[in-house]
């Protein structure tokens, strides 16, 4: 199916907002992509940089006449932005959203869009950066990257196809999941990596030599902690929303951490040298 729409309106004009607009914006399949935000600056900037072709501070007034309306805020932001885009929501439009957890979302929706939840494709594009706003969004984000839809029972399929045509027209591959277990795995795949990039450069900071700790930091550092650059309020949002999936993967990765600390007390070089070695192949087999 390919991908059209007459007003495509992005609520949060952001990093993965953005992304998406400049990606739909390499063909010819939008006639007008009109943005929202908190900010006029920010969204000002986005018209300036070519991003969204005008916006508008008022919800009700940026869904208006749109055929397919992207509610791009962070997680905490999504219901009041449910309840506020109710009110100029065309006949025809599709809602989707890119929440980084999709069970809070879902409940959010079955609470705040009525009949109209036939209409909701919950997403979320596997891809994102450190950076964020409209200044750090771009075209490429998508190709190749994934994304993931998780349609509600009430979901219509002619909602869903239009949905994944517009994120196959950007670039990514979409793939259908179940909420719950989208929660799982990502709570595994991307909120735990977050959690301990933060813990750690938290730990470092707060021994006695950081200043020197941080001079002699080197690329393993960097790698393992690139993404304690991101948002928080965003990754305070992820944590909370997905708040028992994420525990109970924190809680198992607490088990292994703790065998790994045993056998390091221990002087146990065979038990230490297993870890390292299954935790080698399953990367290098992971990114080869
Ligand atoms: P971002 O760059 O900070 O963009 C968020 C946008 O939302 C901003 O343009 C902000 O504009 C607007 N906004 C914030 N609060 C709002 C509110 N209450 N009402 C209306 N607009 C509001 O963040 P992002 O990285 O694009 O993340 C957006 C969503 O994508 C989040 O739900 C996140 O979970 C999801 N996601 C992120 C990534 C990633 O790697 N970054 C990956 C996949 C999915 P103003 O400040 O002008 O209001």
């Amino acid at each position: 199916m390919s991908f059209s729409s007459k007003r495509l309106t992005i609520i949060g004009v952001g990093l993965i907002g953005g992304s998406l607009a400049r990606a739909l914006r390499r063909g010819d399949s939008c006639g007008e992509i009109v943005g929202c935000g908190r900010d006029g600056a920010h969204l000002q900037k986005a018209v300036e940089l070519g991003v969204i072709d005008r916006y508008e501070m008022d919800i009700a007034a940026a869904v208006s006449g749109a055929d397919v309306v992207v509610v791009a805020v962070p997680l905490r932001a999504m219901v009041a932005v449910f309840r506020q885009l109710m009110a100029g929501l065309s006949a025809d439009a599709v809602i989707t959203d890119v929440g980084s957890a999709k069970g809070c979302v879902v409940e959010e929706a079955r609470a705040v869009l009525g009949d109209r939840l036939e209409a909701f494709v919950p997403g979320h594009p596997i891809a994102g950066t450190e950076k964020s706003g409209v200044e750090a969004s771009f075209a490429e984000l998508y190709d190749g990257r994934g994304v993931i839809l998780t349609p509600l029972k009430e979901t219509s399929s002619e909602k869903f196809a239009r949905v994944q045509a517009m994120w196959e027209c950007a670039g990514a591959t979409v793939t259908e999941m179940e909420v719950q277990h989208h929660d799982e795995v990502l709570a595994a795949t991307s909120h735990l990596p977050h959690l301990l990039a933060y813990s750690l450069v938290n730990t470092l900071a707060s021994l006695d030599e950081r200043r020197e700790i941080f001079d002699f930091a080197a690329g393993g550092f960097r790698d393992f902690t690139r993404i304690a650059s991101s948002d928080p309020v965003m990754w305070r949002d992820i944590c909370l929303e997905n708040r028992d999936a994420v525990l109970e993967v924190l809680q198992h990765f607490n088990n292994d951490l703790r065998q790994l600390e045993a056998a390091v007390r221990d002087n146990d070089s065979d038990a230490v040298l297993s870890v390292f070695k299954r935790a080698k192949a399953t990367r290098d087999n992971f990114c080869g």
